[in-house]
Parts: structure tokens; sequence; C-alpha cells
């Protein structure tokens, strides 16, 4: 639409150079499209969709409490109206928008002192330009995190990331399944079932739609000394034919396969989808930080495809793989180098048929009890030191021999049959000799 909009004022520049430069300030002239809120635990998001770059003024009027949005250059509201902009209620009151002086302003009535901090953003498909406003709640106290890692016999402690959020969509399924809102309703489901199991403690890291940068992710389990991150996402690919799960481990030399680059490449985009404000991430040299980067990362590497094994073969179960073994591919989110990272991708949401599965609550438990049972087998053979796991002993791995039955064992362990297929991920009774199962230490 744009487009066409400058041929017409090409064309008619051929006639009379004056007249164009009168008629294009008018065509050019920047309106405000859209009006979106998204609220984040200390913050809310207010983002302003116009279709040029927009200069603003931004300040705070007090009694009763208003952010005041100035767009300078913005002479036209064009489709948009402020009475249709779904409010974010938990801070902001009411939106306001009128005309004033050349410009446009928009009154933000706010429920209590906020500060705000706002940039623009350039345009990105499906966006245009974006005015962003920040708005920070002061009051709110950091996230209450995991216990210190100085206590005897704390838990295990498994930050689960959902991918994307907010402005960035993720994948887009058909019948518009959203990945930003099927990752959520599976990481919630994944942070219950780790909660219930003995010696472990699950947070997470995005609890509702808006966006976190990628580097805010793993800050986050970071501060909460977390022992394992995982990042939940949906794929797609231009092939709606393509489906199955596969999960991913970071690598600094470049990806395992062509469609690990391709995915590390359309997730990579999302910060500047979701919006980062502050490109200037870190003031740290960065050759230095390279090197602790590869440093910490190689003792992670090995650990990291341990977890991703696990959790891989009990996904296996619940649904079909794309890829047999663990993926490596150059992920910003799981440049976390003091943790084991991965990337779950739980399907492809690009088929028609699994995105509809992944949408349910049925497939979605299913996906979770997987992802919980690999998160536990690969900890109770890799206890984290000072942890309740680590002092229990871990699990005892038996090795199958001829004759032996699921309910011999479980029999002579003094444990049901059924504890024992639940650990070990088992959905029949069906053992083979050479195979190796945990078996519960401790109590
Ligand atoms: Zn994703």
């Amino acid at each position: 639409m744009r487009l066409s909009g400058k041929t017409k004022v090409f064309s008619r520049c051929l006639g009379a150079v004056f007249a164009c430069l009168l008629l294009s300030s008018q065509v050019f002239a920047v309106t405000l499209q859209s009006v979106r809120m998204h609220e984040a635990p200390d913050s809310t998001r207010v983002v302003f969709d116009t279709n040029g770059k927009v200069r603003f003024k931004v300040f705070t009027l007090d009694n009763p409490h208003r952010v005041v949005v100035d767009l300078l250059n913005v002479n036209g509201q064009g489709d948009f109206d402020p009475s249709m902009v779904a409010v974010a209620r938990e801070r902001v009151e009411a939106l306001r928008a009128a005309p004033r002086g050349s410009g446009y302003r928009v009154v933000i009535d706010v429920r209590k002192t906020l500060k705000p901090n706002a940039f623009t953003l350039r345009p990105i498909d499906p966006y245009g330009h974006r005015l962003v406003v920040d708005l920070i709640d002061p009051d709110q106290k950091p996230r209450i995190l995991a216990q210190p890692r100085s206590r005897p016999d704390r838990n295990v402690i498994v930050a689960i990331d959902a991918g994307h959020g907010g402005d960035d969509p993720g994948a887009i399924g058909p019948r518009n399944i959203l990945e930003k809102q099927v990752v959520l309703q599976i990481a919630k489901k994944v942070k219950k079932r780790i909660d219930n199991m003995q010696g472990f403690k699950a947070l997470l890291i995005r609890t509702g739609d808006y966006y976190l940068t990628h580097r805010r992710r793993t800050e986050l389990a970071r501060q909460a000394r977390a022992d394992l991150f995982l990042s939940i996402h949906a794929d797609s690919f231009k092939m709606a034919s393509v489906s199955g799960a596969s999960v991913y481990t970071l690598s600094d030399r470049g990806a395992t396969s062509e469609t690990a680059a391709y995915l590390a490449e359309r997730e990579n985009r999302s910060d500047l989808l979701g919006g980062v404000g502050d490109v200037s991430l870190s003031n740290r040299d960065p050759v230095v930080a390279h090197v602790l980067l590869d440093l910490s990362m190689d003792a992670n590497r090995s650990e990291s495809i341990a977890a991703g094994e696990a959790i891989l073969a009990n996904m296996g179960r619940v649904t079909k793989l794309h890829k047999r073994g663990v993926e490596q591919a150059a992920f910003v989110v799981l440049k976390s180098p003091d943790m084991p990272s991965l990337l779950i991708e739980t399907g492809f949401i690009s088929n028609p048929k699994e995105a509809k599965r992944l949408s349910q609550a049925d497939h979605q438990n299913n996906l979770a009890r997987a992802i919980a049972r690999g998160v536990k087998q690969y900890a109770h053979s890799n206890p984290p030191p000072g942890t309740l796991l680590a002092k229990l002993g871990g699990d005892m791995r038996y090795t199958i021999v001829r004759g032996d039955t699921l309910s011999t064992i479980a029999q002579r362990y003094g444990i049901s049959s059924t504890t024992l297929k639940s650990l070990n991920g088992l959905t029949t009774d069906r053992i083979r000799v050479g195979q190796v199962i945990l078996i519960p230490s401790g109590g």
C-alpha cells in the first residue's frame, strides 16, 4: 500500500517539482495506526504502530498519575481509534488521544507512578515503524528467586523458558495457532510436574504474554542459580508436511544441519520482533567475554547433550521425532555458559495436524510429562553438587538380565512397578536384556 502511494507521487513529480514537494509532505505524513499493550511482571509495554519514523516526547504528570506521549510529527490518526485499544488493566486505567498543535497527544491514565522508557524500532516484517514505551513499575520487587546455592540439600533448579511473547508471536500456524501461546501453556505444565518431583524446583522465566530479550531470559535463570535451562518452542517450516519434535544444544561453531541453521536464524530474529531498546547489551570486552564463554561452555556441552538425549528419548514415546539425535545450533537464547541449556522444539506448528495437537491440553500434558521425566532421569544420573539428589547418591542403574521382569525387580527393591515405570518413562511392562533402568535410592 505504501509502495503504490509512492509510485503515484513520483509520476506526478514529472509534471511539477514544486507541487510534488507539497504533495509528498501530505502523502508521507506519519499517522498512528494502532496501539498495543503487553503486561509483564515488572512493567507494562505500550507499542505505537506508525507508518513512518516518529519523533516523540514522553513525560509524566501527577494527581492523577498520567504518562503523556507526544507524537510530534504525527498529524493524523489514520484508522486508529483509542477506544479500541485493549488496555492492560493492572497498571493502566485508560488511554486517550487527540490532535495537539502540529502533532498528536496520547495520554495514558495510570494507577500509580510509573517510570517511562521510550525508544523507536525500525520496521521488520510483519511490523512497520514502532515507538515502544515501557512503563516500569518501581514498586515491583524482583521476583522471589530460588534458594541460595549454599543451602545444604538444596533443590535442583530448572529454568523453563517459553519462547517469544508480546509483539513476537513466534511461528504462526493454521487457524492462527500461535507459538507464543502454545509454548507458554506447555511450559506451565512442565513447571507443575517438575515442582511435584522430590528434590526439584522449577522457575518459569516468562509468565504471561510479554516479550523478554534473549539476554534477559538467561539473566533471570542465572539469578535463580538454575542448574538447567530449557527453552520451549514450536517449529515452522515452509513445507506443511514436515512434523515432529527435536532437541537442540548450543554450538558456537555453526549448526550440525541445514535445518538447525535455518531454525537458529529464525529464532535469533526474535529480539528484533519483540523489541530491544538498549542494543548496547554489555560493555565488557567482547574478546574476553568470548573466551570466558568458550571455557565454560565446553564443560556444559556434554551435559547439555546428555540432558537433551534423556528428554528426546522420553518425547519419542509421546510424539513423532523430527530427528533421532540431539542437534546443535547457534541459538542466542542458549548462550548461557554457566548452565546446561536446551532448546526444545515440541513439534511443527506449520503442520496443520501437529498444530492442532500442540494446542490440545491432552497432548500438551503428554509432552510436559515426557520433558519432566527426561529432566528427572538426567539429573538423577548427573546430580548437581550440594543438592538433595547428590546426597541421596542419585538413582542406581540396573542392567536387565535374562529372566528379569519389571515386577520382580520392583519387588526386589521394595518399590511398586508403577514407580519404576514412571521413573524410567516406560509405558508398558516390556523390558529387554541389556537395557539399563534406574532404581530409586534413598526414599
Ligand atoms: Zn520459537
